[in-house]
């Protein structure tokens, strides 16, 4: 195989308990297919990694999300259950800051259970991400070379407290740890794009993550895109998109360089996997 096709960013869509405000827009979006239909088909891992390969999607990132306050609950257990038969699923694990007590031990704990990387959401958790209670997690997520991903950016869902998702905390990541492969989900969406891009250029380690954004506009958002080109990553935010086969083809069809194209979609994820 090539350089693959990597979605980096998908959410099982069954929760094991959703927020009424969440589980409303998802259906809406969803119309005017089934839900019902279309909730137990996707919850079959089955079916799903088969849509993704319809989709032309070699490998996605799964993550579980512990946000009772905005989303709801995925648990890590059902994330890695999902995951478990197909190599093409891999499962990301989520910590909520304030629902466990030590959390280098817990990612520890989880990479040892085979989750290859970590997403948080600080947005809906409510916390700066350079908060010293984080550190030793980023010390130990540095040490396994394991990617972290940071909600930044607006958000849809009730609740979220945008400040948290100020990009700018990143800089304080990068600059004590130079080695953590640190991924900025949504790219700051909404507030940050300039932003964005300029951590990218300070930092090797900062990755955009363009999850949530209507493809066709990444150019106008981040005219400097091909300057950063080794650190754009492709996600989907699935299922709060309609066809991830679209997006793809979006991307494809950007003013780019064709190298580009093929490491914003799945060239530079590899190398964060350690695919290759
Ligand atoms: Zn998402």
């Amino acid at each position: 195989m090539g350089i693959p096709v990597i979605d980096f960013h998908i959410h099982p869509i069954y929760y094991d308990y959703y927020r009424e405000s969440t589980l409303e827009w998802i259906k809406k979006l969803q119309s005017p297919q089934s839900w019902d239909e279309f909730y137990t088909k996707n919850s079959d891992p089955a079916y799903f990694a088969d849509y993704l390969k319809r989709c032309g999607v070699d490998y996605a990132v799964i993550m579980a999300d512990h946000t009772p306050i905005v989303n709801g609950m995925c648990s890590n257990e059902y994330v890695l259950n999902f995951c478990k038969d197909y190599k093409e699923l891999i499962p990301f694990a989520s910590i909520n800051p304030y629902m466990t007590s030590n959390l280098a031990v817990e990612l520890k704990r989880l990479i040892n259970k085979g989750f290859r990387g970590i997403k948080f959401y600080p947005t809906y958790q409510y916390f700066y991400v350079n908060e010293p209670l984080l550190y030793p997690l980023y010390t130990c997520a540095q040490d396994l070379q394991i990617p972290v991903l940071f909600h930044t950016g607006t958000s849809v869902f009730k609740g979220a407290r945008l400040k948290y998702g100020d990009p700018i905390y990143l800089d304080d990541l990068a600059v004590d740890f130079p080695e953590l492969k640190i991924v900025m989900v949504h790219s700051g969406r909404g507030t940050w794009y300039d932003l964005a891009v300029s951590l990218c250029r300070l930092h090797q380690n900062i990755h955009m993550e363009v999850a949530g954004l209507p493809p066709q506009k990444l150019l106008d958002y981040f005219p400097e895109l091909e300057k950063v080109a080794d650190q754009v990553i492709f996600g989907s935010d699935w299922p709060g998109v309609l066809d991830i086969g679209e997006n793809i083809n979006t991307i494809k069809q950007l003013d780019l360089r064709k190298d580009t194209k093929l490491k914003i979609l799945g060239g530079n994820a590899s190398q964060l996997l350690g695919l290759n």
